[in-house]
């Protein structure tokens, strides 16, 4: 069964991964210090107690594993990493990894001290992972030269260096890798106040005008995220330009927010549907993720790294051992007539976590 309407995923709004429209502006929108970097202070904190030590010491840092949802500053973070260790970052990610001597040419390049960033790194396959053990914990790699019954094992020194690893799934890392990361970060989603914070500072580098109370409400409606907060600044300066010289107020912003379909809580047409599916097709729930993810033509993996992650924060869409379930408030967001979700067997298919 297929539910009306397009998934357009790949150019959403607000949604948190990269689209192409990001690029440039992520780049020049890229806090470059410790201190640029607003929220997450948990992190910064442990961060810059880490990065004093490594520096005083003159050693390497140890590798970090920074793991959360997309488009919350993992990437930023490793390139402020790097710079405040005053050494040079190369930035990969596990898919673009895809022979064991590929990483062995990373590796090999890198510097004293140097950071290598992966990005995705729980997708590096079996055998480049392997590659990264030794390497890891004793900076060196062992290569086999030659075939047959010449083969032999080489070991290679490497400089000390950094592996900066970032995942939306840490549950998804192998134990060897994950036990080999002396540091591990968790990213949360933001605050409004935070988002405010972040939407003036971007404001302020694109040399657009925003107002306190129109920075805030474009704020609360970008899903905890700064990749969607600087995504609807951007569309909402566009309308700025036309309706009111180029000035955000808060008349502005919520006009574009309108147009743009994006409610008083973040959600866009393409949520709205979703948990309507869950609604209308599964009298609320559970219903299994993959169930879920075929009725609305997506994949399992979006659904939980993408759409979850916030709908469950706000407390429209619960995790059960059966499935998925939508909450009250979802009912009442949506305007549906509430009618709790079954409780006892169902027909529909129950994957866990
Ligand atoms: P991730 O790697 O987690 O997907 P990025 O590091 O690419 O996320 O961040 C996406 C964009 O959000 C960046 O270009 C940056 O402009 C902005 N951003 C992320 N974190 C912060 C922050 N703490 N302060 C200001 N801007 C941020």
């Amino acid at each position: 069964m297929a539910i009306e309407g397009e998934f357009d995923l790949e150019n959403r709004l607000v949604a948190q991964n990269e689209i192409p429209e990001d690029r440039d502006s992520d780049n020049k929108l890229r806090p470059k210090t410790l201190s640029d970097y607003i929220g997450q202070e948990k992190a910064k904190d442990n961060l810059s107690v880490f990065i004093d030590a490594a520096k005083l010491r003159g050693e390497s840092l140890d590798h970090v594993l920074l793991y959360g949802p997309p488009g919350l500053g993992k990437t930023t973070l490793s390139y402020i990493i790097a710079s405040e260790l005053g050494v040079n970052i190369r930035a990969t990610s596990g898919p673009a990894i895809e022979k064991p001597r590929d990483l062995v040419a990373l590796l090999t390049n890198l510097g004293e001290g140097d950071v290598l960033f992966i990005d995705e790194i729980h997708r590096l396959s079996r055998q480049v992972e392997e590659i990264l053990y030794p390497a890891m914990e004793d900076f060196v790699i062992d290569i086999i030269i030659g075939q047959g019954p010449s083969a032999r094992s080489i070991r290679l020194p490497l400089k000390h260096f950094t592996l900066i690893g970032a995942t939306t799934r840490a549950g998804q890392l192998t134990t060897p890798l994950r036990d080999r990361f002396g540091v591990l970060l968790k990213l949360e989603l933001y605050t409004p106040r935070e988002l405010t914070a972040i939407v003036k500072r971007s404001a302020e580098i694109l040399g657009v005008s925003v107002t306190e109370d129109a920075a805030l409400e474009i704020a609360s409606r970008s899903r905890g995220t700064p990749r969607v907060a600087n995504r609807i600044l951007r569309r909402v300066s566009d309308f700025a330009l036309v309706l009111a010289d180029g000035e955000i107020t808060l008349d502005v912003a919520r006009t574009a927010l309108a147009k743009l379909e994006i409610d008083g809580l973040g959600l866009d047409n393409t949520d709205r549907r979703m948990l309507r599916a869950i609604i209308e097709y599964y009298g609320g729930g559970p219903v299994g993720l993959e169930t879920l993810a075929a009725t609305v033509g997506e994949e399992a993996i979006t659904i939980e790294d993408v759409y979850e992650p916030y709908l469950m924060q706000i407390g429209f869409l619960s995790r059960t051992p059966r499935g998925r379930v939508a909450t009250k408030m979802a009912y009442d967001h949506l305007g549906l007539p509430y009618r709790p979700a079954k409780t006892q067997s169902s027909v529909f298919d129950s994957d866990t976590e």
